[in-house]
């Protein structure tokens, strides 16, 4: 078996509702899928998100380098050896979710060889996740409505809640809000997308002591090393790398050096491979991880449940998978459902989801 092709499809989905957080924003979704076929005709997918604002990626840029230096490693490849395409790769520097969106693609060849889910031959642990639902920006009484409409419709208990605004007492009385809207047995923490300095971070976390907060990402730029330090040192809660551990090396980093005391996995950006190192990683340390979401879509949204339900360690906790919730529509045939709160790895080979064909011919935009 050897790859043939390798197809990069921009294709752009308006948010029903646009997400707002201290780093950026999200209005539509415009995202590249990435196809890349066998000579038996097996097709591999994945979702590229890119997110310049985090990582410097374009549509373009991504689309560039999948058809271009990533499509010569890729075509005359076999997919089973994935540490031989990893290495040549790994000689392009940056572009991560480009090179995450390949490792699941190939992942997803694999599996459909064999015709066994890739969630059962990474791990097969379990096959839910709990779910975990982002708050974006918004006033309080906006946020607490959403976090019941959620808990209603969909069992959610836990919901991450994005802060970073100024002054930090907009978010400290949306924390007490949806505390005491919420009542003691949902899960809250906090993401600041790097929106404070560790001094104003340090005053949210005296602020909101009371609250039964479980993990505070990102916030404040960890490359101020004293000050995220100081931060880490003083916090009772874990102290979530996110955007500061985008790699295995970056994360080993973060934590070795006192950086961040827990760690965000997202597939988009680390594939299925380098997150299993992070996740072997963090468990040996004893060091919780958080299956995060990259404004992924529903087909984003599958491989990290494929990942996360793949194995004990990273379904202890709830994934954040419901980004796709606030998105018109997505390119797949058969979408997410989540009940009583979690979500359900497909049980087809692959990562085992399909493209719904109309919608991608619809939702594409790289034809006139
Ligand atoms: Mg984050």
């Amino acid at each position: 078996m050897i790859i043939d092709e390798v197809e990069a499809i921009p294709y752009r989905i308006p948010m029903s509702k646009p997400l707002h957080f201290a780093s950026g924003a999200v209005h539509d979704i415009e995202h590249v899928l990435l196809r890349i076929t066998t000579s038996e005709g097996i097709v591999g997918i994945a979702d590229v998100p890119p997110r310049p604002y985090t990582y410097g990626e374009t549509t373009a840029s991504v689309i560039g380098i999948l058809t271009g230096l990533f499509r010569e490693v890729l075509v005359g490849a076999d997919p089973l050896d994935r540490a031989q395409i990893h290495a040549r790769l790994a000689r392009t520097v940056g572009n991560p979710t480009a090179k995450g969106a390949v490792d699941i693609a190939v992942w997803d060849i694999i599996g459909k060889s064999l015709g066994v889910p890739v969630h059962r031959l990474l791990g097969g642990y379990t096959r839910k996740l709990a779910v975990s639902h982002m708050l974006g920006f918004d006033s309080a009484a906006a946020l607490v409505d959403e976090a019941h409409s959620y808990i209603e419709r969909f069992g959610i208990r836990t919901f991450k809640v994005k802060v970073g605004r100024r002054p930090l007492a907009l978010d400290i009385e949306l924390t007490r809000s949806l505390r005491e809207a919420l009542g003691p047995d949902v899960e809250l923490y906090l993401d600041a997308n790097r929106g404070w300095t560790a001094t104003e971070a340090l005053q949210v976390l005296d602020a909101t002591s009371d609250l039964g907060l479980t993990y505070f990402e990102e916030p404040d730029d960890a490359r101020e090393i004293l000050g995220r330090r100081r931060l880490v040192q003083l916090s009772r809660i874990p102290i979530v790398a996110d955007e500061s551990a985008p790699s295995l090396g970056d994360a080993a980093r973060e934590i070795q050096t006192g950086g961040a005391t827990a760690l965000s996995i997202k597939t988009a950006r680390t594939g299925f491979t380098e997150s299993q190192k992070i996740l072997g990683y963090a468990e040996a340390l004893g060091i919780d991880v958080l299956m995060g979401n990259q404004i992924d879509s529903q087909l984003g949204s599958i491989a990290t449940v494929t990942f996360g339900a793949a194995f004990e360690y990273s379904s202890r906790r709830a994934a954040e998978l419901s980004n796709f919730l606030d998105m018109a529509d997505d390119l797949i045939a058969d979408p997410i459902r989540i009940e009583d709160g979690f979500v359900t790895a497909p049980t087809g080979p692959g990562v085992g989801t399909a493209i719904d064909e109309e919608k991608l011919a619809a939702y594409r935009i790289d034809r006139g």
